[in-house]
């Protein structure tokens, strides 16, 4: 696999754990106003997508790394992102397919097209 279709699947699981989760807290608060904790496999679905696709980001986020310094990309650890760039971790993956990211390591603008 090339390492540009792996940045997508890596960005693109990111996305879909986000709406898994965003989903059950949803579902959570409409259990919590409606007192009513019934739940069916929908709720289930909404877990099984953020684990799942949380561990597809985990796994392929070490395959997808800065050309500049040779970190990955979206594991930023418990460092504070380098100051030229324009947020954490979760600011990378949200520009992902704009084409263009900056490094949270170095601060070097990276084409994800052109990994
Ligand atoms: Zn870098």
């Amino acid at each position: 696999m090339n390492k540009v279709l792996i940045g997508k699947i890596n960005a693109g699981s990111v996305f879909i754990s986000w709406f898994g989760l965003l989903c059950f807290f949803i579902w959570l608060t409409y259990a919590l106003i409606t007192d009513d904790s019934t739940y069916d496999y929908t709720v289930l679905l909404t877990i099984g997508l953020t684990v799942v696709f949380g561990l597809v980001h985990f796994v392929t986020a070490f395959w997808v790394r800065c050309p500049h310094c040779n970190k990955c990309l979206t594991i930023q650890g418990f460092k504070e992102p380098h100051p030229d760039s324009s947020g954490d971790w979760g600011a990378v993956v949200f520009k992902w397919f704009s084409g263009r990211v900056v490094c949270i390591h170095c601060g070097k603008t990276v084409d994800t097209n052109g990994l």
